[in-house]
């Protein structure tokens, strides 16, 4: 069994829908095909929804008006029977009725759980759309619902177990069906309620659904040939790897590579279960393959996160006293922020986070242990090769390379497979490029 993702470009038209079929039903075997909402579908539900929140009901009626006009297009570019157009039309019509129901001042309190109901149609439609679409070009598929196995516990974490026993029920009832449909990105909470993964969350849906069946293969379908050695929207001559090992993966698609959510590769490299990433647009490019391979003694890859925030600690001892780091710590701790990277001196301690919606407390607790400098603006730009002991001199092209950049901060050997840097924001751009001219163009 394959699992295959494809992404909300790759849903976003009439032809890529029509393209998708034709990947899908080349592929042999039975497989699980899990489907993002088209293309800036989950924007525009989230734009209804902070209507509705700031009282602004004839906004939000118009944009549903707006999307209503959208699909309708698409049901007429992508199915050929009137009775299809007919069934399809009635379908986003009362998906949209739904979530217009919302659309009035009762809303407003609990507008919380309604975005989740209301971003959670985006993959509702699309997945009904396709599964339409393959009816009509008689090509038999059952659409899942996720809400039947995709669910998450109290701390919001997928619940692995559950998703393998349902997942497995269901696949076991239906041996014959060789092309199965689901939503990505939506699942249900502990309590039952809608809920999802988090934004990007459809690649975390396919690496969750191939663990829990421990798929053959995962792949994930995107508008990009595969992962790339450099970002592509700010160095020329980038190139898509052949493969690479799940541990810079991991590094990468945290540390800002776009083509995959973050956490996506966990589940998968838990079940070694390797993660095929291919191009909807161009099918026969050969992508690139994550799962346990050699990792080379140089780069391979780099990415970059921006809307980093670093934090300097400086003990008001002379010398860090034991308990300080414990005590800073529990600082982010107490608020649930999560620290990136950390680099530590005799006297002082910088760490970073991404998610500052907390910052102003942080410092303020933070005053009590030592004195603390904020930097915000800031990028980590991190490569993923073998850095291990047993190399050597895989740090001289990068360092040699950025000769022109203020580095904030150096992190090296936290993990075999990654070092990471934190500069300012307005020089990525520059950084970026100059490791790419030293690390990779100058052989
Ligand atoms: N539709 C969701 C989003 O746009 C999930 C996904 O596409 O991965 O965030
Ligand atoms: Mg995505």
């Amino acid at each position: 069994m394959k699992v295959l993702k494809f992404g909300g470009t790759s849903v976003g038209s009439p032809e890529s829908i029509k393209e998708v079929a034709k990947i899908v039903s080349n592929i042999e075997g039975q497989k699980i095909v899990v489907l993002s909402a088209m293309s800036q579908t989950t924007n525009v539900l989230h734009q209804i929804t902070d209507a509705i929140g700031a009282s602004n009901f004839e906004e939000a009626s118009s944009i549903i008006d707006m999307m209503i006009d959208r699909y309708k297009k698409v049901i007429e570019g992508l199915f050929s029977t009137e009775a299809v157009k007919n069934t399809a039309s009635a379908f986003i019509e009362e998906r949209f009725d739904f979530i217009k129901s919302y659309a009035h001042e009762g809303s407003v309190e609990i507008i919380d759980a309604i975005e989740k109901i209301i971003v959670a149609q985006g993959e509702i439609l699309s997945t009904n759309m396709f599964s339409m679409y393959m009816n009509e070009i008689n090509t038999p598929a059952s659409l899942l619902s996720a809400f039947d196995f995709m669910r998450i516990d109290e701390a919001g974490e997928p619940d692995s177990d559950f998703i393998t026993e349902s997942l497995g029920e269901i696949i076991k009832a239906n041996a014959d069906t060789d092309i199965f449909i689901t939503q990505g990105y939506i699942c249900l909470s502990h309590l039952g309620d809608i809920d999802n993964l988090k934004r990007g969350g459809s690649d975390y849906s396919a690496s969750l659904i191939g663990a829990a069946i421990v798929a053959e293969e995962i792949q994930i379908w995107t508008d990009i040939d595969g992962m790339h050695n450099n970002d592509p929207r700010y160095v020329d001559k980038t190139f898509s790897l052949k493969e690479i090992s799940f541990d810079e993966a991991a590094e990468l698609a945290y540390f800002g590579a776009k083509i995959l959510h973050p956490q996506s590769v966990i589940p998968a490299k838990e079940k070694n279960v390797p993660v095929l990433l291919k191009d909807t647009f161009n099918p026969e490019s050969a992508g690139t393959i994550i799962r346990n391979c050699e990792v080379p003694n140089k780069v391979r890859a780099i990415a970059a996160k921006d809307g980093i925030t670093a934090i300097r600690i400086k003990s008001y001892r002379m010398l860090m006293a034991y308990g300080f780091l414990k005590n800073i710590f529990e600082v982010f701790e107490k608020f649930k922020t999560s620290i990136d990277m950390i680099t530590t001196s005799e006297v002082a301690v910088s760490l970073t986070i991404d998610d500052d919606t907390n910052l102003n407390e942080i410092v303020k607790e933070l005053e009590d242990i030592g004195s603390v400098k904020v930097d915000s603006d800031l990028s980590i730009i991190c490569l993923a090769g073998d850095f291990s002991e047993k190399q050597k001199g895989g740090s001289a092209a990068i360092f040699n390379s950025l000769t022109n950049i203020p580095i904030r901060m150096i992190s090296y050997g936290g993990s075999n497979y990654n070092v990471s840097l934190v500069v300012s924001s307005k020089d990525k751009i520059q950084a970026l490029q100059d490791l790419n001219a030293g690390v990779f163009e100058s052989k």
